[in-house]
């Protein structure tokens, strides 16, 4: 082929650097009360460049003997030194702690994009960001606080009193996180748990451990006491399973699929431990007529296309206006086609490798679908020769409601366009409204009624206007309906850790 999209897979990577390199020939072990361990078992996982097929490093990896290990670490830490620091001094550590990820920002740079093969310029912003996330924390430790209220009347009839609460603590928190966005996803856990003054245990996804395991020895450098917080890889069914039934966790916050969550309530039930869902999505964007073709364009090629649609806030239902759909999706074509394809330290890479050549394969399934069941191939459609596992991004017109590919997460690069006629809001809602998830969603428009209207009808914890996915670190984040509980980020992020406590005191 002769579009810019036949580099991918042919061209030779860009070499990491030599610090890079010598970080991955280091031995890498679990962390179980400020030690690197080998798993009891001894087993140990590869973990490879999703963009070369190569290995980039053999992973020790642990079971549920490993997972009773770090919680007993973490009760320790969490009934000791943890709990004697001030919220002051916990802040201390956490700005610490940013002010080493930044000075090993290259480092985390590169493995993140190694492991998980995303595009490196995301991979720069990732790592920027969980520094904020730390340092965002760090404050918020500071004015964590409890009010004073009327003590009950059955004591004031009596005696003097006093009634106040006391923010505390939920305990040993278990951080259970997907391979998208690791360090991330770790850390958008992480910063909160410890600045609310709980201790964790983090079971990485199997496929990308590198960088969470980088962030655990910076720990130790930053000064934590350990046991603060652990890190156990392995395998979802070993390590996770035995992390979301384990008696002595308080809370469990899990970020994955829909499938695996409903695992993780489940495995909660034995001692009601609390839990936060991060689930899946299938997010809707909605194309007004008077939409502003250049932010739409770009703007919602890159809602389905970012992350090459590993992306839990993906806009991948696509409803555009009868009166502009053919100059948009023209537009939308032209823009797919000329994402460049390629390995993730290449900066002139938009669209890197899905994660495994199984992920790969499912995707390409829904894209078989898709055909079969009728809807219109604009363009992409291919995987790409490998090694690596490369899907060209891939634009479907003229789908309907009922059709796998409008209906399930995918989680690739694959865009389903929806027709529609009507300017009847309530209408347009219910059509995207029409799933069972309700992550994200995007409204395009120029009227300010119409961008509000929608907004308020749309069921989505986070939708946005001209824009998708404008997520931050204290602006809260979370699913309505099967994409699931409770909130992360913000304020809201630190209230999941923490319990209230309500004293009266009879005088
Ligand atoms: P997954 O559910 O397969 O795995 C997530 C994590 O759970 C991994 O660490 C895995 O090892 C572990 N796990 C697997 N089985 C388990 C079990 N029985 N008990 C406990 N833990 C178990 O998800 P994935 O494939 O890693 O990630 C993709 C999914 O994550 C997508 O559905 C995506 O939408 C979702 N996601 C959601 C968000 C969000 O914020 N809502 C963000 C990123 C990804």
């Amino acid at each position: 082929e002769s579009r810019p999209t036949a580099r991918a897979g042919t061209a030779k990577p860009p070499s990491p650097s030599t610090a890079t390199l010598d970080y991955l020939q280091q031995p890498h072990h679990l962390l179980i009360n400020g030690r690197r361990v080998e798993g009891k078992a001894g087993k140990t996982l590869a973990t490879t460049d999703p963009a070369i097929g190569e290995v980039l490093a053999h992973v020790a990896i642990g079971d549920g003997a490993d997972i009773d290990a770090a919680v007993a670490a973490a009760r320790n830490a969490f009934n000791g030194p943890w709990r004697r620091l001030t919220h002051f001094e916990r802040g201390r550590l956490l700005s610490r702690l940013a002010r080493l990820i930044e000075a090993n920002t290259d480092l985390f740079t590169e493995l993140e994009v190694l492991d998980n093969g995303m595009p490196v310029g995301i991979a720069r912003l990732t790592i920027a960001n969980i520094a904020e996330m730390f340092d965002y924390y760090a404050g918020a430790a500071q004015r964590i606080e409890g009010s004073t209220t009327s003590p009950p009347r059955h004591i004031t009839e009596h005696a003097e009193a006093l009634t106040y609460t006391l923010r505390e603590p939920v305990g040993v928190a278990g951080l259970i996180v997907p391979w998208n966005v690791p360090i991330s996803t770790a850390v958008l856990k992480l910063a909160p748990a410890l600045a609310a003054g709980c201790t964790a245990v983090i079971k990485p996804s199997e496929e990308t451990p590198l960088s969470i395991l980088l962030l655990g020895q910076l720990m130790d450098d930053a000064g934590f006491p350990p046991g603060v917080l652990n890190i156990v890889n392995g395998l979802g069914v070993d390590a996770g399973a035995a992390l979301a039934n384990h008696p002595d966790v308080d809370k469990i916050s899990f970020t994955g699929s829909t499938a695996t969550g409903r695992k993780v309530i489940q495995a909660a039930t034995g001692n009601l431990k609390k839990v936060s869902l991060e689930l899946g999505g299938k997010s809707p964007v909605v194309v007004m007529p008077d939409a502003d073709p250049a932010l739409a364009v770009p703007g919602v090629a890159m809602a389905t296309f970012f992350l090459q649609g590993q992306n839990c806030m993906a806009g991948t239902r696509i409803f555009i206006h009868d009166s502009i759909y053919d100059a948009l999706v023209e537009g939308l074509k032209a823009f797919a086609d000329s994402m460049v394809i390629g390995h993730g330290l290449d900066p002139t890479t938009l669209v890197g490798p899905l994660i495994s050549a199984a992920h790969r394969d499912k995707v390409m399934g829904y894209i078989e679908r898709g055909i079969a069941e009728g809807a219109t191939l604009i363009t992409g459609g291919k995987a790409l020769e490998g090694p690596g596992n490369f899907v060209q991004p891939t634009i479907f017109g003229d789908c309907t409601p009922d059709m796998a590919i409008v209906r399930e997460e995918i989680f690739g690069p694959v865009m389903s366009i929806q027709r529609f006629a009507t300017t009847d809001l309530d209408a347009i809602a219910a059509m995207a409204n029409d799933t069972e998830y309700g992550l994200s969603g995007s409204v395009w428009t120029r009227n300010l009624s119409t961008a509000h209207a929608l907004v308020s009808r749309i069921r989505a914890g986070h939708v946005s206007v001209n824009c998708h996915g404008a997520v931050g670190t204290n602006i809260p984040f979370g699913g309505y309906g099967q994409s699931g509980w409770g909130r992360e980020f913000g304020q809201e992020g630190l209230d999941a850790y923490l319990e209230t406590k309500a004293v009266t005191v009879q005088l």
